[in-house]
């Protein structure tokens, strides 16, 4: 299917305007659209709309496979007859689950879960208290806008989390996504959901050749998601096992790589495979590769005080913001840099005079944006201040477990320790 446009705008007759003025009705709270895509959306809507017999049985057959084959989650109820779960299970799991695989957030969910076992405990704790157990979860975005948006739900809902979907974007950190997991998986709600999983699915059923991160088509497939997602009047009415049958088929049979075409529910529908070409879908924009820099971490010993180290904390803004790390002098360039400008950093900017300068360790870490390469110096002082900086502290690195650090910055506390 080509969603690119290749048709004049006079392809819309009056009846196709008439469907185009419903969709705008019914969509406007689910589609990020702005009003002039519309005509370029609703012809492609009517051009590739799939045929109700289609939406009836990828329905039907995705819920038919998610009760044999859904896993057994912790924010999911154990049976379809068991206690409906919280929804602040969904808020939670929903905001881990986002770029991190299911296996690696269970553990944390748990630990979540135990700190703070409602809204309420969530929304009072004090922020350090969040991203330390977010630690090692990355994306710490995720938790400080959790963090708000549990404070936001006390103040303006009562404590009570909505479940309309213009509510729920109105708060921190939901985007669409998020806003249609909450609506329909923990309200029953038949909002659609798009993530990386949804979009390769669809992608490869409907074989969508277009780059599906080219804003007409990321629109084009909201609206088919929207189609998909069963509607009130459905027999199968279960917009949440509906939503999370998808999430299920994405992660363990609709893979990047290797999909298992023989055990897929749907693949007697899907395009993608009947061409012999699952793989090449979906396909993405070019994208700029990482840039490279050079990050130098300065292990400062305390002269005094066995296995004690320098803390600073980072600025409120920015990457890994308000976390601790020991000193480290971020270079926005992949040049080297001699030992004497890294004695130069420590005196001006910590007001430490190194007496050596030792280097211990190099390693990289890569972020969306950036191919950081971290060079890990131990130091020596030659005498330290009487008085330290402010944001700064002398720390044993046995007595760091209330403090949030980088997963970088544990990696070089462990080469320490
Ligand atoms: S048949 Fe293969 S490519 Fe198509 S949806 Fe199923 S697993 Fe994905």
């Amino acid at each position: 299917m080509t969603l690119i446009p290749t048709l004049s705008t006079d392809f819309l007759t009056p009846l196709y305007r008439f469907i185009l003025l419903h969709h705008r009705q019914t969509l406007t709270h689910t589609v990020p659209c702005q009003t002039q895509d519309y005509d370029l959306i609703a012809r492609y809507r009517l051009m590739f709309k799939p045929h109700s017999n289609t939406i009836k049985a990828i329905r039907s057959r995705l819920l038919d496979w998610y009760d044999q084959n859904a896993r057994s989650l912790p924010w999911r109820p154990a049976s379809p007859t068991s206690a409906p779960i919280p929804p602040y299970y969904t808020l939670v799991s929903e905001a881990m689950l986002q770029q991190t695989q299911v296996a690696t957030v269970i553990p944390y969910f748990h630990r979540f879960l135990e700190t703070f076992p409602t809204l309420e405990t969530l929304a009072n704790a004090d922020e350090q208290q969040v991203l330390t157990l977010w630690q090692g979860l990355g994306y710490y975005r995720r938790a400080r806008n959790l963090h708000a948006c549990a404070k936001t739900i006390i103040t303006e809902h009562n404590g009570i989390i909505p479940s309309d979907i213009d509510s729920l974007l109105a708060l921190p950190g939901i985007g669409q996504y998020t806003a249609g997991a909450i609506a329909s998986i923990a309200f029953n709600q038949p909002a659609p959901i798009l993530d990386g999983n949804v979009i390769r699915i669809l992608s490869r059923i409907f074989f969508i050749t277009d780059p599906t991160d080219h804003t007409p088509v990321k629109k084009q497939l909201w609206l088919l998601a929207d189609q998909l997602v069963p509607a009130p009047v459905s027999t199968d009415f279960r917009p949440g096992d509906y939503n999370q049958s998808m999430m299920e088929l994405g992660a363990l049979i609709c893979s990047p790589r290797n999909p298992k075409c023989d055990t897929c529910p749907i693949q007697k529908l899907c395009k993608a495979y009947a061409d012999g070409s699952p793989e090449s879908l979906p396909v993405t924009l070019p994208k700029s590769k990482p840039r490279p820099v050079n990050h130098h971490i300065l292990a400062i010993t305390h002269p005094s005080q066995p296995n004690t180290y320098l803390l600073e904390q980072r600025p409120p803004t920015g990457l890994w913001s308000n976390m601790y790390q020991l000193p480290t002098l971020e270079l926005n360039h992949s040049k080297d840099i001699a030992t004497d400008q890294l004695a130069a950093y420590a005196q001006k900017h910590l007001k430490i005079k190194p007496q050596a300068i030792t280097p211990l360790k190099t390693f990289k870490h890569q972020t969306t944006h950036l191919t950081i390469t971290f060079h890990l110096h131990a130091i020596t002082p030659a005498f330290i201040p009487s008085q330290l900086k402010p944001k700064t502290q002398w720390r044993s690195l046995d007595k760091l477990a209330d403090l949030p650090f980088s997963n970088p910055q544990l990696k070089a506390i462990k080469a320490m320790n």
